[in-house]
């Protein structure tokens, strides 16, 4: 059971460090400073990174002021939160050789890279598994602990609308809020902060939308970006709303970064996958919402991956209520 392997692996650990995906999400900075934390509880050494920008709202989190890009120094275990393979830790652990890696994840497409690989796509977030493991340890929850482990939940879930949120992960929330995590804090943080350039370059993606065969998508462009004055490290959340077009059954948008490399950002109806398609062009993720990182350029990327989409969007179950 690698649940119970985590466990061990982490309670005979010393020195740890502990990395996250790059362009980090909530459940990223959450499990990531939730599992510090938990560790630095037990009197262990641990250290967060993430060998990226983080969006401001992230910020919000407490102790990402801690978080450092690449891990040097002496470790005696390294540990990879909501990765689904090991490209998405950047550089952060390209500079320690040697040293065992606990991969802890909650994705479907994750490649089992670790040396001890604990990865249960029924979690919610990863930081549902790392307060699992806060219960496995014995550590008491207080205010601090359960407000960054609440964060995750709720990013994951948008909200906890997402429809893999049972009773149970209710019941964690309950715990969570009992123990003095805001819910309506961190729905406000992580759901309603937009700058102004993020709402604008917002609209003129939504201005060129176009749908097809039940597909729908957005391009942003390297110059609408730079328009626009938005710094890499921004996340617009266009494709979650994109999906709520009636006539969609997949979203995606397609994304062009500095370096020409194109994000893309991919969201299905429930009974749709795209997380195969993500993983079929080398990216991971969610059958709900999932994404990879392509080489461009924008025009050469998007017919191969708009026409996997589109047969994707044939494939699933056309009646939810069938
Ligand atoms: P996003 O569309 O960026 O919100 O990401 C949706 C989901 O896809 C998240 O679970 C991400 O972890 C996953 N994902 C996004 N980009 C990548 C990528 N380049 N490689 C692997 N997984 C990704
Ligand atoms: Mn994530
Ligand atoms: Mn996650």
């Amino acid at each position: 059971m690698s649940r119970e392997q985590a466990r061990q692996v982490l309670e005979r650990a010393h020195r740890v460090a502990v990395a996250t995906h790059i362009t980090p999400d909530a459940d990223a900075i959450s499990s990531l400073i939730g599992l510090t934390q938990l560790l630095r509880r037990l009197g262990r050494e641990a250290e967060p990174f993430c060998d990226d920008d983080l969006p401001s709202r992230l910020r919000a989190i407490p102790h990402t002021e801690e978080i450092s890009r690449v891990a040097r120094g002496s470790f005696d275990l390294l540990v990879s939160l909501d990765a689904s393979d090991p490209a998405r830790l950047g550089q952060a652990f390209a500079e320690v050789e040697g040293v065992p890696l606990l991969n802890v994840d909650h994705h479907v497409t994750n490649t089992r890279f670790g040396a001890v690989n604990w990865v249960d796509p029924s979690a919610v977030a990863t930081a549902e598994m790392v307060l699992w493991l806060v219960d496995d340890l014995g550590v008491p929850l207080d205010r601090e602990l359960a407000s960054i482990l609440l964060a995750g939940i709720v990013g994951d879930t948008v909200g906890l609308r997402t429809p893999n949120v049972t009773p149970q992960v209710m019941r964690e929330v309950i715990r969570l809020m009992e123990a003095g995590a805001s819910l309506p804090a961190l729905v406000d943080v992580l759901f309603n902060r937009r700058s102004f350039a993020a709402i604008r370059l917002f609209g003129q993606a939504v201005a060129g939308v176009q749908l097809e065969d039940g597909v729908i998508w957005a391009v942003i462009t390297r110059e609408m970006r730079h328009a626009s004055g938005l710094g890499p490290a921004s996340d617009l959340s266009l494709s979650s709303f994109l999906i709520s077009a009636e006539e969609a059954r997949i979203a995606v948008v397609f994304t062009e970064r500095d370096d020409g490399k194109v994000e893309v950002s991919m969201r299905a109806r429930p009974g749709y996958d795209v997380a195969c398609i993500a993983l079929a062009f080398g990216g991971g993720g969610h059958p709900p919402a999932a994404g990879c990182l392509v080489p461009g350029p924008l025009e050469e990327v998007i017919p191969p991956i708009l026409s996997a989409l589109k047969a994707a969007a044939q494939d699933g179950r056309a009646d939810p209520f069938g």
